[in-house]
């Protein structure tokens, strides 16, 4: 899942991708501590324009992603369909090896205040596309991933999924306004 940015230059500064990545090509080991699962084709279609040393990437990205609820636990999916434009300039040099920082470097902001851009990095005359789709996922991920605004969530004493079941554990809360009204009626019991 890498782009030869050298290609770009045979092409006179302008490329156009459109490219579609198995789910399986992100089952990667990193992937395992993602908070998501790829499971449908991902599209990608991008547009890249040189400008100097910097790269001016827009594109768009689709798939299907699943999500364990937050509430239930079970797992559910979402459609991903991501606009975005980002500048692409070359990896700091004392960055070292590894995996590039990405985003919000205090260095990089400075350089490109000149437009509201999110900045990302390119080493090796290559933009790497599989940090570029994950970056997106991250981005569409619901804050708090919910199965249904109407989850009902588990038991907290038995586990229960209550979207498809019920228990006998009683509510640990007791609403005060009711206590108060019980005391009136075990009163009116007792004269
Ligand atoms: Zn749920
Ligand atoms: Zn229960």
């Amino acid at each position: 899942m890498q782009f030869d940015l050298r290609q770009l230059a045979r092409n006179g500064g302008d490329d156009h991708l459109d490219r579609t990545f198995q789910p399986a090509q992100f089952d990667t080991p990193e992937a395992k501590d993602e908070d998501y699962a790829v499971v449908a084709p991902v599209h990608l279609v991008l547009d890249v324009h040189k400008d100097r040393d910097a790269y001016r990437v827009t594109g768009r990205v689709q798939t299907r992603l699943r999500l364990e609820c937050g509430r239930c636990l079970e797992p559910f999916e979402i459609p991903v369909d991501s606009v975005f434009e980002l500048r692409y300039v070359p990896a700091p040099a004392n960055a070292g090896p590894g995996p590039a920082h990405h985003g919000h470097g205090e260095v990089v902001e400075a350089e490109v205040a000149e437009d509201d851009l999110t900045t990302a990095y390119y080493k090796n005359e290559t933009l790497d596309l599989g940090e570029l789709v994950h970056e997106q996922f991250v981005l569409a991920l619901p804050m708090k991933p919910l199965c249904s605004d109407a989850c009902k969530g588990l038991c907290p004493s038995c586990g229960t999924n209550l979207n498809k079941g019920t228990c006998d554990c009683k509510p640990a809360w007791k609403d005060p306004r009711l206590e108060a009204l019980q005391g009136i009626l075990d009163r009116n019991k007792e004269s």
